[in-house]
């Protein structure tokens, strides 16, 4: 059932729950007194299985290494002084260059852990901050880094951050996510930037909105590490929304652009574990699949029938329900081939399949 339907079945449900219930306060007022029992309820284990939750399994592709939940966070090296860093669902990149650390990113949900996790491994002082986009759960913890670091941003996001950093908005920064303002950029760049600090190049480019103006692809040619955050999510179907990107055809089209790189190790930024060639394949493959469903539900599903159904009167609730079964039937195609293979892709799918319907239709 999609998330629609399912909403409106939860509020029968509640609406029956609630009647129910006052139907048995009611019987129990007309029933005299029992003798109040005051022994203690059992504890009732909590049914969390996924009949109940209604959600697939996540399969075992999806996880990735256990994080030591008294540290609140894993950092190991991929190669050649080239670390990556998560909690869990969130992931950045850094590297030691013997002259100091460069760091990419600095997500509000790893906070002051970014600063002990990279003191574990190095002692050497954190010089150079990127920016992999403009959005505030990437980059709302970099007030913590040393405000004398050269900040590093494509133009684009440069810009964005220089309009959120409005001291007058009526809610700071990333504030809901436990950011705060951040350092604008000291170096910024357009199409292309290489950066060599000590022993490490790291090359930096921009193709576009591919996630939101401004996102970059960082890519570290000697470790063969390319990082491009909120487009592939390794083992997982993209975040919501097809990653809430700005812009369709170039987010579907950034798997080949990915896939241009010559990279053994893929940071995305999010979820569980790093990924590798085959997952950037594996979610081309689960995007175009829809992208294709998407385009036969627009051919196939009739809007006549569903106006004949639900009438003119009220033009939205035909449109609504037009474009609720269009979500459907995409739904249907897609999860018959894709049911169990990435986590959460009974959850994501339905709202994939609308963008991409959205996007043929006017794109
Ligand atoms: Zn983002």
């Amino acid at each position: 059932m999609l998330k629609s339907a399912q909403g409106r079945m939860s509020i029968v449900l509640l609406v029956v729950g609630l009647l129910i219930g006052v139907a048995i306060g009611f019987v129990a007022f007309q029933t005299p007194a029992q003798p109040i029992d005051t022994s203690p309820t059992p504890a009732q284990p909590i049914d969390t299985s996924p009949e109940v939750m209604s959600v697939e399994p996540v399969p075992n592709s999806a996880f990735g290494p256990a994080i030591d939940q008294t540290k609140g966070y894993l950092v190991e090296e991929i190669g050649d002084g080239l670390y990556w860093l998560t909690e869990g669902v969130y992931q950045v990149m850094f590297l030691t260059t013997g002259e100091g650390v460069i760091v990419v990113d600095a997500p509000p949900s790893i906070g002051e852990n970014l600063l002990i996790g990279i003191a574990e491994v190095t002692d050497e002082p954190i010089t150079h901050v990127i920016y992999s986009h403009s959005h505030a759960d990437h980059i709302a913890s970099a007030g913590l880094y040393p405000s004398d670091a050269t900040y590093i941003a494509q133009e684009e996001t440069a810009a964005l951050i220089a309009r959120a950093n409005d001291p007058d908005r009526a809610l700071g920064f990333g504030l809901f996510l436990g950011g705060s303002l951040v350092p604008l950029p000291t170096l910024t760049f357009r199409d292309e930037l290489t950066l060599e600090v000590g022993t490490q190049t790291l090359e930096l480019s921009y193709k576009g909105p591919v996630h939101t103006p401004g996102n970059i692809f960082i890519y570290a040619p000697e470790q063969k590490v390319l990082m491009v955050i909120d487009i592939v999510f390794p083992g997982w179907s993209p975040f919501l929304d097809l990653a809430v990107s700005s812009d369709v055809p170039a987010y579907v089209g950034a798997h080949d652009q990915i896939l241009e790189f010559d990279f053994e190790t893929y940071i995305g930024g999010h979820v569980t574990r790093l990924g590798t060639r085959g997952d950037v394949e594996i979610q081309k493959e689960y995007i175009l699949d829809m992208q294709n469903n998407a385009a036969q539900a627009l051919q196939t599903v009739d809007f006549f029938a569903v106006a004949n159904e639900v009438g003119f009167e009220n033009v939205w609730l035909l449109i609504d329900t037009y474009f609720e079964r269009l979500q459907e039937e995409c739904t249907r195609l897609t999860l018959e081939k894709w049911s169990g293979r990435l986590g959460g892709v009974d959850l994501f799918t339905p709202g994939h399949c609308t963008r991409l319907m959205e996007s043929l239709r006017l794109n």
